[in-house]
């Protein structure tokens, strides 16, 4: 049974920790040059040695790091991502950090990472870019995990078929890089790609979390078409109509490299049951290849921004959304921001005020009445030649002006309004980073994403902003939160920005977050997808029937995973190998 760590943190208060802060249980400090700033659990250094030896003889001494500085982990940009820790960590910063770093250069690279791994059982981590902000960046669940940085040298978009309207991409193909394909090839007049509010994320990472954009295509998971995945034990495999061979597939190459079915990235379910949803927010399978369809340009496009003056329409609001997105008459995911979401990418608190407590409604109002927006502020795009862009705002003008007060604006009416500026580019699928800057409301601004789901119901929405207001403010932090719309639910995106430096912020948001999971499930709200730090008190939530799918997930992880070595504790899974109550993080 694997324990937690060789070295564990000694505090869980101070500031910024040095490696010495670390001890081996007995109290001795780690002590060998050229050690890890944390080991693999359960393996010495001399086997570390050994270990990461062997990995550099699969792929190469350059494409094997070991995290054996602190310095390593000064490394918080996300434009230069770390790739060994979570940059937006809550806990101390050594806390979710990798010990080596391996990146395969291609798949059967991976497979025999696969097989050393379960050699050695030490645990390892994929990632594809590691930004995944808000989530744990690159870092691993189990501290001391060997990371595997799919994207550094598998990273080529393998196809782009432009009558199918698909693309096949490698896990290191960010959104800015297909989107550049497409203008390079002048595709655009063709083809757009859904992104999601920041575009330096894997296309292929960011779907296999279920993350979503803001286009007709939002629901990117929705979107995916065929994937190939090394199992935990090194085999590999296509899903879907990839598991048909093609009849003219060389079958001298290696299967990684045989042209695979031509219906592959066309029709997703194949024959039999369905695997591809097991190998999501999963630690089943290392995804190497995936389809995902691509959206034909409409002919014609126009956003729009409609703000609503205070909370009080807010219920009136989300009711006219149900039936507009239901409907389809809203052909987009759609969002409705609380104003401070805006203020933030617009300055920093300090901007807007002194107060160092959580803004006041007048003070928020003040605010409003400066950028010229509601308190809420809901953004939209229409898709389509003018005729029917023209008929579909008709409705949708009709439908909103009911909500008294409410104003309409396009882009072009707005230009120093920065946020419906970067909303015009990414509803309709051009890559930015900007959003990220409301990371900055507070100095040295980390942030965590606490993110349930609910009904499309004025009901649901105001019950989940009062209480998540409520405990945000307890905890001293402002509400900043959005409603993102999908086919029949809303992602209720709150985001918990905290100052990363110090550690009475960072308590806070960790306490926040962990309080909200709990108030949420009493009403019967889960998260779609959460921080490494939370993983195991949300999945304990999906409980129904006395933990039956959690047995299920544990059934299926230790038949494909029988030593554990692939993902331990992703999204609250441990296999046998581990002492699941022992590996709960700290609050
Ligand atoms: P981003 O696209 O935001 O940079 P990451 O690359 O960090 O996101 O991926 C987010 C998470 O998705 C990872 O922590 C991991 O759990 C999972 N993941 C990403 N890529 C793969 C992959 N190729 N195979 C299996 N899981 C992956």
């Amino acid at each position: 049974m694997k324990e937690p760590q060789s070295f564990v943190p000694e505090t869980t208060t101070g500031g910024p920790t040095a490696p010495s802060a670390y001890r081996k249980p007995n109290g001795e400090k780690p002590s060998v040059a050229g050690d890890p700033i944390i080991l693999p659990p359960g393996i010495d250094s001399p086997t570390f040695k050994k270990f990461t030896q062997q990995l550099a003889d699969i792929v190469g001494r350059d494409n094997v790091t070991v995290i054996s500085k602190d310095e390593e982990l000064y490394q918080e940009s996300y434009l230069d991502p770390s790739k060994a820790h979570d940059m937006f960590h809550i806990l101390e910063k050594q806390y979710f950090v990798s010990s080596a770093v391996v990146a395969p250069r291609d798949v059967p690279d991976v497979q025999a990472i696969m097989r050393l791994c379960n050699e050695f059982e030490v645990p390892v981590w994929p990632f594809s870019i590691g930004r995944n902000v808000g989530y744990g960046g690159a870092g691993p669940r189990v501290p001391g995990s060997l990371g595997m940085d799919m994207g550094r040298n598998m990273n080529k978009i393998l196809n782009v078929d432009v009558e199918g309207a698909y693309a096949l991409v490698e896990p290191g193909v960010t959104f800015f890089d297909l989107h550049d394909y497409l203008v390079k090839n002048n595709l655009r007049d063709r083809l757009w790609i859904d992104v999601p509010d920041l575009g330096g994320g894997s296309v292929l990472g960011n779907t296999c979390e279920r993350g979503v954009g803001y286009t007709p295509y939002g629901d990117h998971w929705m979107m995916h078409c065929g994937m190939e995945v090394v199992l935990p034990d090194g085999s590999l495999i296509r899903t879907g109509m990839g598991a048909l061979p093609d009849p003219n597939a060389d079958p001298n190459l290696p299967p990684h490299e045989q042209t695979a079915n031509s219906c592959w990235q066309l029709f997703n379910y194949g024959f039999g049951p369905y695997n591809d949803g097991i190998f999501t927010q999963s630690s089943l399978g290392v995804i190497t290849k995936m389809g995902i369809w691509l959206m034909t340009n409409p002919g014609g496009y126009q956003s729009y921004l409609i703000t609503i003056p205070s909370d009080k329409e807010l219920h009136q609001a989300i009711e006219i959304i149900r039936p507009l997105r239901v409907g389809m008459v809203l052909q987009n995911v759609p969002t409705l921001r609380h104003v401070l979401m805006d203020a933030a990418v617009m300055g920093d608190k300090t901007t807007y005020s002194d107060s160092k407590k959580p803004l006041t409604d007048s003070e928020i109002d003040a605010i409003a009445k400066k950028l010229n927006l509601g308190r809420w502020n809901f953004y939209g795009a229409l898709y389509g030649p003018e005729p029917i862009r023209e008929v579909m705002w008709q409705v949708v003008k009709a439908s909103f002006g009911n909500i008294p007060g409410a104003k309409f604006y396009f882009p072009e009416e707005m230009p120093d309004n920065k946020v419906l500026q970067i909303r015009n580019n990414t509803l309709q699928g051009i890559p930015s980073v900007d959003e990220l800057k409301w990371v900055d409301w507070l100095p040295n601004g980390g942030h965590l994403f606490f993110s349930p789901i609910a009904k499309v119901t004025g009901d649901d929405a105001l019950a989940q902003y009062e209480l998540t207001r409520r405990r945000s403010e307890e905890f001293g932090f402002d509400f900043i939160g959005t409603f993102v719309v999908g086919m029949r639910e809303m992602h209720h995106i709150v985001c918990i920005v905290y100052d990363r430096k110090d550690a009475d912020s960072r308590r806070r948001a960790h306490k926040l977050i962990s309080t909200l999971v709990d108030d949420a499930a009493k009403l019967g709200w889960g998260e779609y997808r959460t921080h490494l730090a939370l993983m195991d008190q949300i999945a304990e939530t999906y409980n129904f029937n006395d933990n039956a799918q959690m047995k299920l997930n544990e059934k299926i992880k230790n038949a494909l995973d029988p030593k554990g070595i692939l993902a331990p504790g992703k999204n609250g899974i441990w296999p046998s190998t581990y002492d699941k109550k022992a590996w709960r993080v700290p609050i």
